[in-house]
């Protein structure tokens, strides 16, 4: 496998050599066997333990620790970087796309602060389910190539099994790493950076000087947009939506405190540090919104027009956010509701829905769920609409009837999956390898994880969600 050293040149301070931890016993957990075939990625799994644990480096491979800053819950913090993560380097995948692949819970690092460098178990099985079922369902996404158990305990409250994470995604820049190099008042790196994301991620961007850098915060809104859109299509909370976890490529990145959406509520927040709801389900649209304009602060350290032509010229794409989201909002729900063209009082029908769904607290994706299968030739008798919305169902049966369309079903089941990675099952199968060591469970369960809009296909056990009045809280996965 060829390596190449990608952000080596962006700046002196900002990737910083550094070697992986040697673990003591490392095995080689979790191998995703599907993305090494997709990304033919020339690796076997009998080296993997050695390779992925960080015990065996390549010779040709220099891992690095990179550099950024970040607004954590609102609050900036000047100095965080990979604390126990080292990128190995990036590979070209068959459609020569640069993809990096690093480790994460690999040992101390520059930027470790006062932190242990390590990842528990738990959370690294978390990673590995919950990446490979957003991929499945279409949402961006780094992937996890592999769980390595590491041998070594780590102390979380308690001694648990650590765990190395091999991480791969198009690139590892945030908005927090254009932050890290505008607070150093570093303009050559800034530009480098730029350029790298460009060439990386946005290569239809020609426009020059000025206008070049707008284009690429345009770029950058307009990926956030595509990617919280698919969030909420499938009822995703992120959870940790701070800037040092927003890639500007608009891949999801570090599935910490993250769950799925049961119990409809734009309001609810599963993170027990999430405590003033800053990213709950239905505000994540804005986060991102202003996530983005972090960058566009950042971003003006390197822009050459006077300072409030500057300004202005960022501060224009930015506004451009709230209006490219809510037309994109509205296709979103058209299509989970089957809609061909949404009208003016489809937007009652649509709250008229939801308000019912957050009184009766009904399961977000088994209520569309339900609604794609009734209309489905051969409907499935797991998928019930649930009486409550009888009244509201006879409505949107008429609304449906009016587009000469016999393809509605199919319209919906592609936006409206049949199966999600239920928290509780997740939990399960957390629990399962913590007391076990494996989990037969999970063996069943991926097949089904993997082809999600498959309405024929399902089992209870794996569409039922938590019982009504439990309460789940995720912790942040350090
Ligand atoms: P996260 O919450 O995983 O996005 O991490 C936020 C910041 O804390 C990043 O700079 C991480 O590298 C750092 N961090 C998280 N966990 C650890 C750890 N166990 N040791 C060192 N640094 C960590
Ligand atoms: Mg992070």
């Amino acid at each position: 496998m060829t390596f190449v050293k990608r952000y080596e040149n962006i700046s002196d301070q900002f990737s910083v050599v550094s070697r992986p931890k040697v673990s003591m016993m490392p095995e080689l957990l979790l191998w995703n066997d599907d993305l090494v075939t997709q990304l033919a990625i020339p690796l076997v799994a009998n080296e993997a333990a050695e390779l992925l644990s960080g015990n065996r480096v390549l010779p040709d491979v220099e891992p690095v620790a990179l550099a950024y800053s970040g607004h954590q819950f609102g609050h900036f913090n000047p100095t965080l970087g990979d604390g126990r993560a080292h990128l190995l380097g990036a590979f070209t995948d068959p459609q020569g796309q640069l993809l990096d692949i690093q480790l994460k819970g690999s040992g101390r690092t520059p930027f470790s602060r006062g932190g242990d460098g390590l990842c528990a178990l738990g959370p690294a099985v978390r990673e590995y389910v919950m990446s490979r079922a957003m991929a499945a369902l279409g949402v961006p996404t780094t992937h996890c190539l592999a769980v390595v158990t590491t041998g070594d305990s780590v102390f979380r409250e308690q001694a648990v099994a650590g765990a190395v994470v091999s991480r791969i995604a198009s690139s590892h820049i945030r908005v927090g790493s254009f932050q890290y190099l505008a607070l150093n008042d570093d303009k050559h790196g800034m530009r480098e950076l730029m350029e790298h994301a460009i060439a990386s991620h946005y290569p239809h961007i020609t426009e020059t000087g000025d206008a070049r850098t707008v284009a690429f915060l345009s770029a950058v809104c307009e990926k956030q947009i595509e990617l919280i859109i698919q969030w909420l299509r499938v009822g995703f909370i992120h959870g940790v939506m701070n800037t040092d976890n927003t890639l500007v490529s608009g891949e999801t990145i570090d599935y910490g405190p993250c769950a799925m959406l049961e119990a409809f509520d734009f309001n609810q927040v599963y993170s027990s540090i999430d405590k003033q709801g800053r990213y709950a389900f239905g505000n994540q649209p804005n986060i991102a919104n202003w996530n983005c304009a972090r960058l566009a602060e950042s971003l003006l350290t390197i822009m050459e027009s006077e300072e409030d032509t500057a300004l202005n010229m960022l501060t224009t794409a930015i506004g451009t956010f709230s209006d490219k989201f809510n037309q994109a909002y509205k296709a979103m729900w058209a299509n989970k509701l089957g809609i061909l063209e949404w009208r003016e009082s489809d937007s009652e029908l649509l709250s008229e829905l939801l308000t019912l769904m957050n009184e009766h607290k009904l399961d977000y994706t088994n209520t569309f769920a339900a609604l794609t299968n009734s209309i489905m030739a051969k409907p499935s008798n797991l998928f019930i609409v649930h009486e409550v919305i009888a009244g509201w169902y006879k409505k949107w049966q008429l609304r449906i009837a009016e587009a000469e369309c016999t393809d509605i079903a199919k319209i919906m089941s592609r936006v409206n999956p049949a199966v999600v990675p239920r928290n509780q099952l997740v939990e399960q199968v957390i629990e399962q390898f913590m007391e076990v060591g494996s989990s037969d469970f999970l063996t069943q369960w991926l097949p089904v994880l993997n082809d999600p809009y498959n309405y024929e296909q399902q089992t209870s056990a794996f569409i039922e969600p938590l019982p009504s009045g439990a309460n789940y809280h995720t912790f942040c996965g350090t």
